[in-house]
C-alpha cells in the first residue's frame, strides 16, 4: 500500500515535469530527457570529499573524474599550462561565484568588489557574506557593464585594491561584458595584476561563447586575458540533470591559501564539505560524450531558434531584444497565463525567453502563435492607449 502510494506520488512527478518541460522557455536549462549517467550508478553513495587534488583515504570518491572535468573546461577557457590551475565542482553558480570571491577576498583582504547592476543578485549576496565592501557600476543599454561607468568608478578607488567580478551571458538580458576592455581600464587606471582580482561569472554563456567563432575575443571567457577565475553552471549549457556548477581558478591564487590549510592538517580549504559525485559523473559524461562538436552544434542551432524568435516577434510586431551571440530575448511581459504556459523569467514589465537546445523550432512557432494573439489581443482594448508602456518600450 505504502509502496503503492509512493509510486502514485513519483510517477504524478515525473509526469508534470515531463509536461512543464516541453513547453518551458524562461530560464537557461538544458532540459534533456534522459540521465547521461547509467542508472546503476545511482545505487552508490558518491562523494567527493575535500580537495579533488589532494584526496581523502575513503573509497566513494571520483576525484579522477572531475580533475577530467575540470582538465575539459581548462581547454575550453584556453588555460595554455594546466598545472597553472586549480579546479572544482561546486554546489551550483551561485556557490561557484561564493568560492571565486572567497578566493578573491583572501588575496586581496582591502579589496573594494567592482560589479555591474545587472551581476547575478549572488555576487552582491556572497559579498555580503564575506563582508567585503561592493561598489555598483551602470550598464549600457545593452545590459552589459558600462566602460565609461567603470573608470570613473576606478578612478574613484585610486590607491585601493579591487576585485572586479564580470558576467559572461547576464541573467535578465544574456549581455556578455567586455572583458578586455575592463582589463585595459584597470591598467589605465593603475590597478596592475598585484592590485585586482577578476573573476568571471559565465554561469550560461562560459559554454556558449567559446563555441562560437565568430564572437569576438574581448568577451570570450578565456584565461588567455588576465584573469583569475571562471565559473559556469553544469545545469545550464551542459545539461547535467542536477544543479552543480564549476569554478576554475589560477592555481597560485589558491596555493597561498592551502599551504595555511595545510598546516592547520586540514586536506582542504576549511568549507570544501562533501560533493556530489552525480553531478561530477554527469558533466564528465555530457562533456566527454558530447563533445566540442556537440556543443559548436547545439550553440549554432540555438543562435537560430533565437533569431527565428526574434523574427516572430517583430512579425508580430512587438519589440524585443537580443544581443549579439545571446540566446537570450527579451520583450514586454505577456499576460500571466502564458508567463506560466512557458514559465517565462519576467522582471519589471520585461519577459526573456532562452534558447536552449531542448528548445525546438516548433515551440518557438508555438510561443510565437501565443504571443502574437496576446499582443494583437491587448492592442484591440479601449484603454490600450492609456497603459504605462513606456517603460517597457524603453527597455529596446
Ligand atoms: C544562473 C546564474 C547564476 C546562478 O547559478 P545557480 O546555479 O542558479 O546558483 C549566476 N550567474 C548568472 C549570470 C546566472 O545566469
Amino acid at each position: 500500500m505504502v509502496g503503492e502510494c509512493m509510486n502514485a506520488v513519483l510517477d504524478r512527478t515525473d509526469v508534470r515535469l515531463r509536461a512543464a518541460h516541453r513547453t518551458h522557455l524562461g530560464y537557461p536549462y538544458n532540459l534533456l530527457d534522459h540521465s547521461p549517467i547509467p542508472p546503476n550508478l545511482y545505487d552508490n553513495l558518491i562523494n567527493n570529499l575535500g580537495d579533488p587534488y589532494v584526496g581523502s583515504r575513503f573509497g566513494s570518491d571520483v576525484y579522477e573524474i572531475e580533475r577530467d572535468v575540470i582538465a575539459w573546461l581548462r581547454e575550453v577557457w584556453q588555460c595554455h599550462d594546466g598545472d597553472a590551475y586549480w579546479g572544482s565542482i561546486a554546489a551550483n553558480g551561485t556557490d561557484a561565484n561564493m568560492w571565486a570571491l572567497y578566493f578573491a577576498r583572501e588575496a586581496l583582504p582591502s579589496a573594494v568588489l567592482v560589479h555591474s547592476v545587472e551581476a547575478h543578485h549572488s555576487i552582491p549576496t556572497a559579498a555580503r557574506m564575506l563582508q567585503i565592501e561592493t561598489m555598483a557600476v551602470p550598464c549600457d543599454a545593452s545590459g552589459a557593464i558600462s566602460i565609461q561607468a567603470l573608470s570613473c568608478r576606478l578612478e574613484s578607488l585610486s590607491g585601493r585594491y579591487v576585485i572586479v567580478a564580470l558576467t559572461c551571458g547576464t541573467a535578465s538580458k544574456g549581455a556578455h561584458d567586455n572583458i578586455a576592455d575592463t582589463l585595459h581600464c584597470l591598467e589605465i587606471q593603475g590597478f596592475n595584476r598585484e592590485r585586482r582580482f577578476v573573476h568571471v561569472d559565465g554561469a550560461l554563456s562560459a559554454m556558449v561563447l567559446p563555441f562560437v567563432k565568430e564572437a569576438s575575443f574581448a568577451v570570450r571567457p578565456s584565461f588567455a586575458h588576465e584573469i583569475d577565475s571562471i565559473s559556469t553552471c553544469g545545469h545550464k549549457m551542459i545539461g547535467a540533470p542536477m544543479p552543480c556548477g564549476v569554478l576554475v581558478v589560477r592555481r597560485q591564487i589558491v596555493k597561498r591559501l592551502f599551504f595555511e590549510f595545510a598546516c592547520r592538517r586540514s586536506t582542504d580549504a576549511g568549507l570544501m564539505g562533501s560533493r556530489n559525485g552525480h553531478a561530477i559523473l554527469a558533466l564528465w559524461a555530457r562533456l566527454k560524450g558530447h563533445g566540442v562538436e556537440g556543443f559548436t552544434a547545439d550553440v549554432a542551432r540555438c543562435q537560430k531558434g533565437a533569431q527565428l524568435l526574434i523574427r516572430t516577434l517583430r512579425g508580430v510586431g512587438a519589440p524585443c531584444l537580443r544581443n549579439d551571440y545571446a540566446l537570450t530575448v527579451v520583450f514586454p511581459e505577456p499576460c500571466e497565463r502564458l508567463v506560466r504556459k512557458y514559465q517565462l523569467a519576467v522582471n519589471e514589465g520585461m519577459a526573456r525567453a532562452i534558447v536552449m537546445p531542448n528548445v525546438t523550432e516548433d515551440l518557438i512557432q508555438q510561443f510565437g502563435r501565443d504571443y502574437g494573439q496576446w499582443w494583437s489581443d491587448i492592442h484591440e482594448q479601449p484603454d490600450y492607449e492609456s497603459r504605462n508602456f513606456t517603460t517597457i518600450r524603453s527597455g529596446f
